[in-house]
This record gives C-alpha cells, sequence and structure tokens, in this order.
C-alpha cells in the first residue's frame, strides 16, 4: 500500500534538500541563532514562513491552541472556585481561588528564546476563523481536559454575547492577541528586556482569506493593516525607533 507521507520525506532528502544543504550546514556548525520567537496558532492555516518571508534558522515557533501565552507563575484566577471552598492548609481563600495550570511548553519555550538565543522580538499571532477562539462561546467536549483548561488563557478576552457573530468573533481574536502580550510582560525575563529596549513586542491578527496581517498599534489601540501601519505592530509595551521617546535607562 503506498504510503504518500513516507514518499514526501523522500522527495525532500532527494528534490529539496539539496537547495538548503549549505544552509543547514551552517546553521549546525555556528548553531541556531533566530532573532525572533513567534507564538503563533496551531491552525493549519497560518503558515509563519509564507508570511513573514523567512526560512530556516529565522524563527524559533512554538504554537498551541489560540496562540495563548501561560502564566509565568503558572496559576490563573479562578473566580468559580472562590466561593464555598475551604482554604487548604496554609493557604488563604484568595490563594485557592487560583488554579495551578503548568506545566506549560509555551512557557519554556518563552524562558528559552529569551534567556538563551537573546531573541529581540516576540510576535503573538492569532487569526481570522480560529477555531480555539470560537470555542470559548461554546462547549468543549467532556474527555477534553486539557484544551478546556487552555482555553481559560482566552477567557478574558470574550465578549457578553451568547451567540457570537462574526464580527465579535474577530475582536475576540484580536482581544486575545493583545492579551496575550500582557500576560507576556508577567515574565520578568520579558518585562526587563522590554524596559531596556532589547526586545520589542509585536501582535498580529493574520486575515486568512485576505492574504494581510493586521499589527497592533498601541498608540491607537487598534489592529491595522500592514500595508498602512508604521511599523511591525510593537506593543502594547513600546519599543520602536522614535526619536522624540526618552532613552533607555
Ligand atoms: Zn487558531
Amino acid at each position: 500500500m503506498p504510503d504518500e507521507l513516507l514518499d514526501r520525506l523522500r522527495r525532500f532528502h532527494d528534490d529539496a534538500f539539496p537547495q538548503y544543504q549549505s544552509t543547514f550546514r551552517l546553521l549546525v556548525d555556528d548553531g541556531q541563532h533566530p532573532t525572533t520567537l513567534f507564538i503563533g496558532c496551531s491552525d493549519s492555516r497560518l503558515v509563519p514562513y509564507l508570511l513573514t518571508g523567512t526560512g530556516p534558522g529565522d524563527l524559533f515557533l512554538v504554537r498551541n491552541v489560540g496562540a495563548f501565552v501561560p502564566p509565568y507563575d503558572g496559576y490563573v484566577d479562578d473566580p468559580r472556585d472562590a466561593s464555598g471552598v475551604d482554604a487548604p492548609r496554609g493557604r488563604t481563600q484568595l490563594e485557592a481561588a487560583r488554579r495551578w495550570v503548568g506545566y506549560h511548553g509555551t512557557a519554556a519555550a518563552i524562558e528559552y528564546a529569551v534567556l538563551q538565543l537573546q531573541v529581540t522580538r516576540i510576535i503573538v499571532c492569532g487569526h481570522s476563523h480560529c477555531g480555539g477562539i470560537r470555542a470559548l462561546y461554546g462547549d468543549v467536549a467532556p474527555e477534553a481536559r486539557n484544551l478546556a483548561q487552555w482555553l481559560e488563557l482566552g477567557r478574558e478576552a470574550t465578549l457578553p454575547v451568547a451567540e457570537p457573530g462574526a464580527e465579535v468573533l474577530r475582536r475576540t481574536e484580536q482581544r486575545a492577541v493583545v492579551l496575550q502580550l500582557e500576560r507576556l510582560m508577567d515574565y520578568p525575563m520579558v518585562r526587563e528586556r522590554v524596559e531596556r529596549r532589547q526586545i520589542s513586542l509585536h501582535g498580529w491578527h493574520y486575515v486568512i482569506e485576505d492574504g494581510v496581517v493586521l499589527v497592533f498599534d498601541v498608540q491607537r489601540g487598534e489592529f491595522i493593516a500592514a500595508s498602512a501601519a508604521e511599523h511591525a505592530g510593537t506593543g502594547p509595551y513600546h519599543h520602536y525607533d522614535d526619536p522624540a521617546a526618552p532613552a533607555a535607562p
């Protein structure tokens, strides 16, 4: 029985790899030095290399459902647990209402990219028609325990409607991107470098059907088409070359 996937692997080695062989050789000999951490949704229609015109060695990629950033300290506030909870010994009621949500490969990738690879840009890229965002307004299969928990990382971005239309979903997708940028700033190694202007944060919303990346402009508080934007969407915590900006300490 033909195995199409196996055929593709063989074709990669025979047809595609020779064009990249010297590039990969260099990346092995010198190691990888990507300057960009790209946190994107796992959606198959989001192809980071296509969007950014990059190739091997350029992007340190981490992808998950929704392009979410887990909290640095491993906990999320869970008001549902706040009532009627007997605080376990040694924990306050408030602490008991915070839920442990670690371990997270995404959190580990952020720490590695910043501390080890010393990236200078972190992109959070959501997109149109995101199933993860849509799921925030519906039910998740009961056996999908991990997915249900994971989706809570986007909960704050939702709007108070029962049945979201296209506009609400688009706004939620964009609000979720901003929420993740804010959560990134809770990582001490990220905050420190953003404040020193060694790292810039970029919030993107990719509109699949139009081939347009909307970039978050913190000063205007909105997402702007890349064709009309003045920069690649740095925000919400500054850092682009603004001559009027005060010098970094
Ligand atoms: Zn998605």
